[in-house]
């Protein structure tokens, strides 16, 4: 046997341990665009809402894409959900009661959220409830995207979904934006965005700003010529 003793007993049957409170989950579903997110989280909610729990979605209303109180995906599945700014106003506007009730809430676009973190806290660990995130991991440059990657310490669970290469069929991991517009937030479907593997990321980033760089030296002459209008004929 070892002297050593630990200081602290996790384990304790006193103290903490002694609360008895239901508590709740994280579950966090990330990958590009036309990964199949939206349809992931809508099948668990679906099979939560059949088990006979009480479930509600939530979507940003920075996407109109499609209708404004359901969420819809790719391949045209619709369910109902709540178009919010943010996740602090669900509560209320939901009411106080209704969510009393809620044991199960889906959350899609979850990017678009800035208090995403503080609202999984909140629902999982104080109101015992189960908190199902869906959002895009990082943006068209690979960066981060909103909250989504500050909530998976919080998670019980993390799926990094891949969608199929547009231009060779293989895994997809990365969303490329099509066309040269630099905002992160530009909401779109597959006119803007395509899934893409890391080669024909690489090669598609490359091709893009090659196009970016002659424009603007094109632009930079168009500027420093006195007589503008004779380039237009050059
Ligand atoms: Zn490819």
């Amino acid at each position: 046997m070892s002297s050593f003793k630990s200081p602290i007993s996790l384990t304790s049957t006193g103290g903490v341990g002694s609360i008895h409170r239901a508590l709740g989950e994280v579950h966090v579903i990330v990958g590009p665009m036309f990964a199949g997110k939206t349809t992931a989280l809508l099948r668990r909610i679906k099979s939560e809402s059949n088990n006979g729990r009480n479930v509600a979605m939530i979507k940003s209303s920075k996407d109109t894409r499609y209708a404004t109180d359901s969420i819809v995906t790719h391949d045209g599945v619709k369910f109902p959900c709540w178009a919010l700014p943010d996740l602090s106003s669900f509560r209320q506007k939901f009411g106080a009661e209704a969510y009393e009730k809620l044991e199960v809430i889906g959350i899609d676009e979850a990017q678009f959220f800035e208090d995403l973190y503080d609202f999984c806290c909140e629902v999982a660990d104080h109101d015992g409830k189960t908190v199902i995130v869906a959002g895009l991991d990082g943006d068209y440059l690979r960066r981060s995207f909103g909250s989504v990657l500050d909530v998976i310490p919080l998670a019980d669970s993390v799926t990094k979904l891949t969608a199929r290469c547009e231009l060779c069929g293989k895994r997809a991991f990365f969303t490329l934006r099509k066309i040269e517009e630099m905002q992160t937030e530009l909401i779109g479907g597959a006119d803007i965005y395509m899934p893409v593997c890391r080669q024909h990321y690489v090669n598609g980033q490359a091709v893009i700003e090659a196009a970016r760089n002659a424009l603007e030296s094109r632009k930079d002459k168009v500027q420093s010529d006195p007589h503008p209008e004779a380039a237009a004929f050059i």
